[in-house]
């Protein structure tokens, strides 16, 4: 790979766009701006021209996997693809040169976007309220867990624990942790199920809430919520679902209907957005109406016909965002939403469940099944048949590589030796499939006949096996002039 960076390329002088001549007169800088901040020596920063630039980004593209080159079956991760027609709408000026200072009066449209993007994710989890604040997943979870805390306050004490079940998602127990709650981890059952006799063991008056996701981190669809949310009823703790996953759920279930009383949702991964290398995200939460109350502020509430940001909540837990969270983002699960109405959501749940469910048929003679359930969008192997020939999962991800194909989540859930979390979305043909299928059988023979080929995989990607502890450990982001 020798793709140099902009700094080494740039050639001095060359410009990427030429403006016109100046059409009024020159004024030195020194005398418009105080002495202090100008700069003493030259910026630094590369001279090219547009195509150069255009150039190195596309050359960089294509040294890098994405889900525009080729499929991308990270579990978890819901990696599907999204609608162009979506970059296009989002790219109005009408949308992308709002103030977030600017009066409510002028801003009625976005308003509008927020205020009933809102109510159809109500709709769709079956709760009553929301905010749009959280801007990712983890932040949800923590907007989730502060309203928590403030109901337990309100009713006199905030409570100590939080349950969770040793398959969540890691953000779980951090959220818990920072939130300054005491962690219980219990034990998942034979099924991969939540064990409701150990939940029970751990129930009494300091557990604050029970954090589930369903359907759950190995695909499998949690079938005791009732239950589950009667007996945290029994001592006033509250039923947290982290719904990353609801795209396994949306238009057949309602999250509200089976007990949940908060529940996030993962905008960039369920309801479109690229996402990846850290955002942009959004990660509202949607509560019951006896958490109401405690939303962050501002609220958008329409009032005579109009839509308003509602300040005056007295036990509101705060702020958790500068503004009102991301709202292209929002713009895109708006559009998203509209365009599929509520027969296309049904049938994105159901082309996301066929074809998991495919995938676990294709494959389960190949590879270990821990959890012999039928899953819902996403299905978990273990390549602990691999690793007695010595090929780790970590080798058959590399080796998928070479196949042209990005590598499903590895090692996690973390219950599962040697885990291969794999998740197809709705959005992937049977031909995609079929030969991610294909492959996959191929690395399963190819570890029983010639283990060092997969172990020294991959060979034929721009670079070979990276060490992927080092960028980590030593970041260098400095580039060194060499003049
Ligand atoms: C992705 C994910 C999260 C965290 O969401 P972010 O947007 O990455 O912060 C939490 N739980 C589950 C199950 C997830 O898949």
């Amino acid at each position: 790979m020798s793709e140099p960076l902009l700094f080494e390329i740039s050639s001095g002088n060359r410009k990427g766009f030429s403006l016109p001549p100046m059409d009024v007169p020159e004024k030195d800088l020194a005398n418009l701006i105080p002495e202090k901040f100008l700069r003493k020596n030259d910026t630094g920063l590369p001279e090219l021209s547009e195509l150069d630039v255009i150039r190195h980004f596309v050359r960089l593209s294509n040294l890098n996997h994405h889900i525009e080159k080729g499929f991308y079956p990270l579990g978890s991760c819901t990696m599907k693809y999204n609608p162009v027609i979506n970059e296009l709408l989002v790219n109005n000026d009408g949308l992308t040169g709002l103030h977030p200072f600017q009066d409510e009066e002028t801003a009625q449209g976005a308003m509008q976007i927020m205020g009933e993007l809102g109510d159809y994710l109500c709709e769709i989890s079956g709760m009553d309220s929301i905010t749009m604040q959280p801007c990712a997943g983890a932040h949800g979870e923590l907007t989730g867990i502060k309203i928590i805390r403030a109901y337990h306050e309100s009713k006199g004490n905030p409570r100590k624990k939080i349950i969770l079940p040793d398959s969540s998602h890691g953000t779980n127990p951090a959220t818990a942790a920072i939130s300054g709650y005491e962690i219980v981890q219990i034990k998942s059952n034979k099924e991969g199920l939540v064990d409701l006799d150990e939940l029970k063991s751990h129930l009494d008056d300091e557990v604050a809430a029970f954090m589930l996701t369903n359907p759950n981190t190995l695909g499998l669809f949690e079938s005791q919520v009732v239950e589950i949310s009667k007996m945290l009823k029994d001592v006033g703790a509250l039923l947290y679902m982290d719904g990353a996953n609801l795209n396994a759920l949306f238009g057949v279930v309602r999250p509200g209907d089976m007990g949940f009383d908060v529940v996030h949702f993962n905008l960039h991964k369920t309801f479109a957005t690229p996402h990846g290398g850290g955002g942009p995200g959004s990660g509202p939460v949607a509560v019951k109406e006896s958490l109401k109350e405690f939303l962050p502020v501002p609220v958008i509430v329409k009032k005579d016909s109009k839509y308003v940001f509602d300040f005056d909540r007295p036990k509101t837990i705060g702020k958790i965002q500068g503004f009102y969270g991301n709202f292209l983002v929002m713009v895109k699960a708006y559009i998203y939403i509209r365009m599929l109405g509520s027969k296309g959501l049904k049938n994105v749940t159901k082309n996301a469940i066929l074809n998991a469910n495919y995938i676990l048929k294709s494959l389960e003679k190949y590879y270990d099944l821990p959890y012999k359930r039928t899953p819902m969008h996403e299905c978990v192997f273990s390549g602990d048949r691999q690793k007695e020939k010595g090929v780790k999962t970590l080798d058959i991800a590399k080796r998928l590589l070479d196949y042209g194909i990005h590598a499903p989540t590895v090692y996690f859930p973390l219950i599962v030796h040697e885990a291969l979390m794999i998740e197809p979305t709705e959005t992937e043909s049977k031909e995609t499939l079929d030969n991610f299928i294909d492959a996959m059988i191929s690395i399963a023979k190819e570890a029983e006949e010639n283990p060092e080929l997969v172990k020294s995989a991959p060979v034929k990607t721009p670079v070979s096996r990276l060490d992927e502890g080092l960028a980590a450990r030593n970041l260098n982001v400095r580039y060194e002039r060499k003049d």
